[in-house]
């Protein structure tokens, strides 16, 4: 990776990843099962459920998209039903709808957390209903790591008896209620890509309530065989277990988890110091004391009528050329062209997140120079 460009989030290891890896090397579990893949499962486990009073199960999985599928596969998703999803997220979170032949719902954020507004969650069933189809579950997101409205979600699903998939990809070591994100739903996804808060190079999990949901997961992920001598199959299976070695650094990563956590959560605070002498922009922060967001990404938006005229794609292009990237929020799911069909509920929110918002680099490894660059960057931006 290019050593002199600031990227907004970048791979950050811990030291003992490498311990790990050679553990599988010397064993010669060089496979998508092994001590590494049981052990970060257990790591993952203890971690999320720590503060809990239930102990739900984990699966570790080729990808979060791997484990969102397979989460609406045991949630018995099929071609023709109907799945609400929140619009703003990243593609990922609404495309395993798709691969089983459903069609997504998408539903408008509300401007506290970024994520799925309850009031649109609710006319949207409502009206689905009234159309002749009740939804098959509700894909619910803690976008760039703030929780979900997770009390009002649940309690609109589990009064029309609709399965919340929790999409957690983003929000490891974030809490709601002093209650770990990826422990609020029927099933829970995360996310080890390069970019996220912890990585695996590539990786996911599924997190489930029990542990005989885990041991299907697993069936589904290692090609549905059948307990037989020979190959047998009576369903159609997957290949999205997660490997020995990938699991491995995920086991280092799992060691480091609170020090990434503070790390971003500093870099938010970095954000509102340097914002608070700015007019017109706005950092997102926790709405109460309930949400306590790992801050994967700090998020700002800009109001042009306050700024001076500097919108959004002004500051992104001024850091571009400082060679510090930044990037607008995900563009919401129902302006994406390959969902142009998909209906939709809502009311301009997430289009004008979209509009005036951004990301800015977030990772736990910034230094003290990456951050003041960052900062003079940002500064000379606005005085013009
Ligand atoms: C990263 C991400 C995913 C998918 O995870 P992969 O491991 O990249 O497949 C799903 N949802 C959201 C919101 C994400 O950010």
């Amino acid at each position: 990776m290019n050593k002199d460009k600031i990227w907004l989030s970048s791979p950050h290891m811990g030291g003992n990843e490498q311990k790990f890896v050679n553990a599988a090397f010397e064993a010669n579990w060089v496979a998508p099962l092994g001590p590494n893949v049981n052990g970060f499962e257990e790591d993952i486990k203890k971690y999320l459920f720590k503060n809990s009073s239930n102990e739900g199960s984990v699966a570790a999985l080729s990808s979060g998209t791997a484990a969102l599928h397979l989460a609406l596969i045991m949630l018995g998703v099929k071609p023709g039903d109907e799945v609400l999803c929140q619009s703003m997220t990243f593609a990922a979170s609404a495309n395993p709808i798709a691969y089983l032949g459903a069609t997504p719902v998408f539903i408008d954020s509300e401007e506290k957390t970024l994520n799925l507004c309850p009031n649109h969650l609710k006319r949207a069933i409502e009206d689905r209903i009234s159309k002749g189809k009740k939804p098959k579950a509700i894909i619910a997101v803690h976008l760039y790591g703030m929780p979900y409205q997770v009390d009002e979600i649940n309690k609109i699903a589990s009064e029309f008896e609709i399965p919340v998939v929790e999409d957690a990809a983003e929000a490891l070591g974030s809490t709601y209620k002093g209650k770990n994100c990826g422990t609020f739903a029927e099933y829970a996804i995360l996310s080890f890509n390069g970019n996220k808060i912890i990585t695996t190079s590539g990786g996911g999990a599924l997190v489930s309530k029990t542990q005989s949901a885990k041991e299907k997961a697993v069936f589904l992920a290692t090609q549905a065989r059948d307990a037989a001598p020979h190959y047998q199959h009576s369903e159609i299976g997957y290949n999205y277990r997660l490997s020995n070695i990938s699991a491995g650094i995920g086991r280092g990563q799992m060691e480091v988890i609170d020090d990434r956590v503070n790390a971003r959560r500093q870099m938010h605070n970095f954000y509102v110091d340097l914002f608070s002498e700015i007019e017109g922009v706005k950092v997102y922060s926790a709405p109460s004391d309930d949400y306590f967001s790992n801050h994967w990404l700090s998020v700002i938006s800009l109001d042009e009528n306050e700024t001076g005229g500097i919108n959004r794609e002004d500051l992104r292009l001024h850091l571009e050329k400082l060679n510090i990237e930044s990037r607008p929020l995900w563009k919401p799911m129902h302006l994406q062209p390959v969902f142009k069909n998909a209906p939709f509920y809502g009311n301009g929110v997430a289009e004008k997140l979209f509009e005036n918002g951004l990301c800015l680099p977030s990772g736990s490894n910034l230094t003290q120079e990456e951050k003041s660059r960052i900062k003079t960057g940002i500064l000379s931006c606005f005085k013009k």
